[in-house]
């Protein structure tokens, strides 16, 4: 099985969900890894997120899970609100790590990191905090990196793994565009309420909004906000903002806008896919992770794509014997899966403005069960 016998060194570009957790995954087949992550410390944005079961079962694979469990709110059901405020049905998602064991957590997104961090140290990757690759030079057989400290590497393999907005995408000539779908989406840190022990989503008569648990004593509201310009609004007004969307939905979101006002955490980021087509490598060099295929959150999804990604390619290095054969099969492997996800995620956001909330959460449902397919 392992074919693979070139030099193994890797130089991952960003410290996300992918690029941490391909350096793990990398690290443990015998790689040498470096990450150059551009921001300058560790800190994270603190609003959560949740780990469906695609990213339970690839982070199980690295021995993670009961990690993200126990820093976690393990959950089964997702609750469907409609717009008079009365629960409409109940979704239980796949199992994917056992019976025993939930079928989705939700988690401060700080404290994943903080896992996928100690994870990737004690497998030995090195990372540099404010630091990012200024030139690429592909080679036969390696690669040479510039950084933005002067250093330069010669390594095996670079991965970018920089995010939706990945600036290696460039470096590699690869155009694509980033997608703004006409929706800004909320996230707020509140105190979790007693009866949130799944998720929650409320449809609206013109926004949608929900309640996530991400340990025993907090949760965050999300509210998706239709037909809207992107755009900032002062940090000091997006708690005020975000509770006034809420009043107008009825039944629990009531609880849930003075729980928003009195927030110290709150976030408004604009809906963007991007999908690179055709290959996501050149050479020695290869893009994964929201690089590569940025769904839009409806699904929650995203960062299952961005740790099976990091799986994925360590697997199928060590099918083949060359980086770029490795990084070809690795693409032919998750193209279709990935784009599938970010065409749905597309569908879902189109439904929720036309305010079609049954089609969407039946497209959900079908997608979560499509996802638990393997990788
Ligand atoms: C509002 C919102 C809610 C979401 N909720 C969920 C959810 O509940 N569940 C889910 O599974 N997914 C969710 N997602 C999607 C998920 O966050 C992403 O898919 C996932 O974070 C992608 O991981 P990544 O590592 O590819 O990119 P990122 O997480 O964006 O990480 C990229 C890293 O690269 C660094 N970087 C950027 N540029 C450079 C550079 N030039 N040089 C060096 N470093 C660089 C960044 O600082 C960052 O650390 C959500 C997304 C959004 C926007």
């Amino acid at each position: 099985m392992n074919k693979f016998r070139g030099m193994r060194s890797a130089m991952i570009v960003g410290a996300g969900v992918a690029g941490l957790t391909a350096a793990s995954a990398l690290a443990r087949t015998g790689w040498q890894v470096e990450i150059a992550e551009a921001s300058p410390d560790r800190a994270t944005a603190g609003w959560g997120l949740c780990l469906t079961g695609p990213s339970l079962r690839a982070l199980d694979a690295l021995g993670l899970a009961d990690a993200c469990l126990a820093e976690g709110y393990g959950m089964r059901v997702i609750t469907h609100v409609d717009v008079d405020g009365i629960p409409s049905d109940q979704v239980e998602l796949p199992r994917l790590i056992g019976a025993r064991r939930p079928a989705m957590v939700g988690i401060a997104r700080p404290q994943l990191h903080r896992i996928l961090h100690a994870e990737a140290e004690r497998c030995g990757v090195v990372v540099h905090h404010g630091l990012t690759v200024t030139s690429v030079d592909p080679q036969q057989d390696l690669v040479d990196v510039r950084l933005s400290d002067g250093t330069a590497r010669r390594v095996a393999m670079l991965v970018g793994a920089d995010g939706i907005r990945s600036s290696v995408r460039g470096l590699l000539g690869f155009e694509t565009p980033v997608d703004y779908l006409g929706q800004m989406v909320w996230r707020a840190l509140v105190p979790r309420p007693g009866w949130a022990t799944g998720i929650h989503q409320f449809a609206g008569e013109v926004n949608t909004a929900g309640l996530v648990p991400i340990s025993r004593s907090r949760a965050y509201v999300f509210l998706t906000e239709n037909g809207v310009q992107p755009g900032m609004l002062p940090d000091s007004e997006l708690a005020a903002r975000l509770a006034d969307l809420l009043t107008v939905f009825p039944g629990r979101v009531e609880e849930l806008s003075p729980l928003t006002s009195a927030s110290d955490s709150v976030v408004r980021r604009p809906v963007q896919t991007a999908f690179l087509t055709g290959a996501w490598n050149r050479g020695n060099c290869v893009v994964i992770g929201d690089a590569a295929h940025a769904p839009a959150p409806q699904m929650a999804s995203g960062a299952a794509l961005a740790i099976e990604d990091g799986l994925v390619l360590a697997e199928e290095l060590e099918r083949h014997s060359t980086v770029e054969r490795g990084a070809e099969a690795f693409v032919a492997r998750r193209a279709q899966r990935c784009r599938t996800l970010v065409q749905t995620s597309v569908r879902i956001s189109g439904l929720e403005q036309a305010q079609r909330h049954s089609e969407a959460y039946r497209l959900v449902d079908t997608c979560h069960r499509q996802m638990a397919e393997p990788a």
